[in-house]
This record gives C-alpha cells, structure tokens and sequence, in this order.
C-alpha cells in the first residue's frame, strides 16, 4: 500500500519529532540530514531547535533522516544520536527520537511517483536526445510494450505448457530440432541471436517431448536478459523438468551474434558458440559425435 505525505502532514509529523527532541532535555550543537531524504528534514529542525545545518557531523550533532525503513542506513551513524520523521514498528530501536510508526510505503511531498516511461525520457535526454521531438514522443511507450513481449520470460504465467507423450514405441532414438532464438544480452542489454541445436535420448520407459515445444521453451528462456551459458542450461533444465528427469540424455548448442561486440568493434566478429550436455550426450562419445553430424547437415 502507497500514501502519499502532504507538505502539511509533513511539516506537522516533523514538528512532532522536534517536540520529542525537546522534551528529551538534550542540546544539539547541530544538525546533519542524510543524503538526500534527510536534507528537507535537517532544515525544518534547524529552524525549529534554533541549530546550524552541518555537512559534515561532530559528536553533538543530531542525524536526521526522513524514514528510518530497514535500519541500514542509519547503522552507518550508530555513534550519534539519531532520528527519523517515520518509522517502521520493527525498527524503532535503531533510532533515539522517531515521529509517526508508519507501515505503509511513502511516497515524499518531494518525490513525485514516476512511471517507467519517465525514466526512458530521462535516458533519452542522457543520450543527447530531446525526448518531445516527434519521432520520439512515442517511443518510451512503445518500448515499455515491446519489453512485454520480449520479457516475458520474467512472468512465470507465460511459461510454455509442454506437452508429453508416453513412449509407446519405447524408442530410444535421437530427436533432434533446429531453430533461430533471439535474446539480449544481461550486461549490455543488447540483442544477441542465432541458431539452436538441440537434441535429446528418450527413456524406454520414460515420456517423449512433443518437439515443437522446444522452439517455445527457447523462446521463453530467451525472453529475458540472459548469458548464452545460461540460456543454454535453461532451456535444457526446462526440457528436462519436462520428463521429470526421464530422459537418457539432452544437448544443446547455440551459436550467436553478440551485437554488444560487432557494433562496438571487438576484434572478434561477437560470434559465439556454448554447449551444453547432459547424460549420454556428456558420456557416450558416439552420441556426441552424432549430435554434431546432425548439426552439419542441418547448416
Ligand atoms: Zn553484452
């Protein structure tokens, strides 16, 4: 739950704390504010207890902040007296004087709630963009929604269903698919794609994938920011879930484009290749090495 403080309200709840101040016989030479939530607060109690504001505190200076939340912050100053306008019920013993036990989220009378689309705006000033221009009125809006779909490997709800099939056949053959993926990168938040290869070794007595559900489990997997390392694991933990682990053996090899590397000019072309194995792919060879065959022709 959010509430937003009024300047009224909070005027009032910092004279609150200042009476609490007073009534605690104690003197202050000074006043320090936190950075940054604490700055407003520091000058309303200058005023108020007839005290300079200082940057930097001695050992008579009272610390002041605006919400003491998890305690952290103020731990950092635990040779002072401290306070805080609020506060939470379960971290009233790390300050010395506290205003009003709030438990819900605040929202500041400075602190207007932005919506993501704000912070693209930013990101475009920051670039050397001017946001309002025509062509980019839209955009932080457009992004937001393309990340929906793009990101969707964050909502658990999206999560393909995979269907199985029991194996009637008791077929311990290979099953191999092949397919494009497109993903970003988590450290540059950059696309990076290519092709999959994938394969996998029934159980005789175990359950078969219906195979057009692996371009759908790369595709979730892909869907959010990723490693290619990890993507790989992903997609074949997923599988693997899949048959409850009744699987003789599955692999995986991905091979992509980084363009965090071929836009910027890294020596290498930011092409990229991980395998993963697992079972019979990892300890017989000769499963191995048809794997790969099946990839060759597949090029
Ligand atoms: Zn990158």
């Amino acid at each position: 739950m959010k509430e937003q403080i009024t300047f009224e309200q909070y005027n009032t709840d910092i004279e609150l704390l200042t009476n609490k101040i007073k009534q605690s016989g104690k003197k202050y030479e000074s006043v320090f504010g936190i950075p940054r939530g604490g700055y407003y607060v520091a000058i309303q109690l200058s005023g108020l207890l007839g005290i300079p504001v200082v940057n930097k505190p001695n050992k008579d200076t009272l610390i002041v902040d605006d919400i003491c939340d998890t305690g952290v912050t103020m731990s950092t100053y635990k040779d002072y007296d401290t306070c805080a306008v609020y506060i939470r019920e379960n971290t009233k013993d790390n300050v010395t004087y506290y205003g009003v036990v709030k438990e819900t989220w605040l929202l500041f009378p400075d602190e207007k709630e932005t919506g993501i689309e704000d912070h693209i705006r930013r990101i475009l000033s920051y670039i050397g963009e001017d946001p309002n221009r025509e062509g980019l009125v839209g955009t932080p809006d457009r992004i937001v929604r393309m990340w929906g779909e793009i990101m969707r490997g964050y909502d658990p709800a999206q999560k393909p269903k995979i269907t199985t099939f029991s194996n009637d056949m008791e077929s311990t053959d290979m099953v191999f698919d092949s397919g494009d993926y497109y993903s970003m990168c988590e450290h540059h938040m950059m696309p990076f794609f290519g092709k999959y290869y994938f394969a996998y070794v029934p159980k005789k007595d175990g359950r078969i994938l219906g195979i057009s559900k692996v371009a759908r489990v790369v595709g979730y997997c892909a869907a959010r920011l990723q490693l290619q390392e990890r993507l790989a694991r992903d997609v074949v933990k997923m599988l693997t879930d899949a048959l409850d682990g009744q699987v003789e053996g599955m692999a995986i090899v991905m091979r992509g484009t980084h363009l965090c590397k071929t836009m910027r000019g890294v020596k290498n072309n930011g092409q990229m290749t991980v395998a993963h194995l697992s079972g019979v792919f990892k300890d017989d060879p000769q499963t191995r090495s048809e794997f790969y065959k099946l990839i060759e022709q597949s090029k």
